[in-house]
């Protein structure tokens, strides 16, 4: 192939080309658990983590800690971190032909919850050292199945991420009513037509299908574009002390009550009650149980909790500093 052919689909990949898998998906809906299914199943893979928070948080939850694993944090790989994403894979292409360098097949690109594929896509499709080096084989789209369409109707990220996507994953249908899931499927086939759609309770062969190189012509090179802002901001805040767990709960679910542009909180922490350190996750108003991690992910004893606000952070960091020696009695928490 000439330098000036656009890379088309997977079939097609050159020998020196290494095939990347695009995981996107809003906020909350379920990226590093899918990341996770797709290690233990498919290829060797390095994976590359974009997170909007200015605290790295995902990259702990991934559940194989061994493999080749690179973070972009502090903004949004889709504008404000994007400049970043061509040196950063040209820095894992160089590192894999090191002698001794753990080897892998393919890289998954996990992109943050708020970006769109289409600039990702420019990147990766436009510039010539990449487009030699690398092969784009599909762009996975998720979608959580209590929130979905929620989450379309208030979020034009979350349309463009299922319009650009090459395959759809409804995630979370066990937490979701079969009437849930047959309407958001209703939208998905309204929105992307052609897309195939698969869900979390489908099994090992959808995951397996989910990742295989999706067979189409060459790739219409995305408009340029002025992109505008993501109306998010992150607030990331460090407890130096363990915290128990029913204070945590009650602080956090007053804040989901009182502050309903909070999309998303996530964390890892050290809880008085528990030796393991617990990931903590809220999305859409609800807070889930906290989920143990092995001890070895944390290397220290602090936790971290990251807030996705669609208003100030400032304001947000203010009423959590308010609201925290009341409950929970301690210092309050460190804000970044
Ligand atoms: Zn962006």
């Amino acid at each position: 192939m000439t330098d000036d052919i656009i890379p088309t689909s997977g079939s097609l990949t050159q020998p020196d080309q290494l095939p990347v898998i695009v995981l996107t998906g809003f906020l909350g809906s379920g990226k590093t658990t899918l990341l996770n299914r797709l290690l233990r199943t498919g290829p060797r893979s390095a994976v590359l983590i974009n997170e909007f928070g200015s605290v790295p948080i995902d990259h702990k939850l991934v559940s194989d800690q061994d493999i080749p694993l690179m973070t972009l944090s502090g903004g949004c790989l889709c504008c404000q971190v994007r400049g970043a994403l061509a040196p950063a894979l040209r820095n894992i292409r160089m590192a894999w032909r090191r002698p001794g360098a753990p080897q892998f097949d393919r890289i998954i690109l996990e992109t943050s919850g708020v970006a769109s594929p289409e600039p990702i896509l420019d990147t990766l499709l436009r510039d010539r050292w990449l487009s030699r080096h690398y092969q784009l084989d599909a762009i996975i789209a998720l979608i959580a199945a209590p929130t979905g369409e929620t989450i379309l109707d208030r979020y034009v990220e979350a349309q463009a991420q299922i319009t650009w996507a090459d395959r759809l994953w409804i995630s979370q249908t066990d937490l979701a009513t079969p009437r849930q899931i047959d309407c958001l499927r209703a939208r998905l086939e309204q929105l992307a037509p052609a897309t195939p759609i698969f869900h979390s309770g489908d099994g090992e062969s959808a995951l397996a299908a989910l990742s295989r190189p999706f067979p189409h012509g060459p790739r219409p090179l995305p408009a340029a574009h002025q992109l505008t802002d993501h109306p998010f901001h992150s607030l990331a805040i460090h407890l130096p002390e363990p915290v128990a767990w029913r204070s945590l709960q009650q602080i956090l679910r007053q804040v989901l009550e009182s502050h309903d542009e909070v999309v998303r909180i996530k964390g890892m922490v050290h809880l008085t009650d528990q030796f393991d350190p617990v990931a903590i996750h809220a999305v859409a108003g609800h807070l889930f149980a906290p989920v143990p991690l092995q001890e070895r992910v944390m290397e220290d004893r602090l936790s971290r909790l990251v807030f996705i606000t669609e208003g100030s952070a400032q304001t947000l960091a203010d009423a959590l500093i308010n609201r925290w020696p009341a409950i929970y009695g301690g210092p309050s928490p460190h804000t970044h």
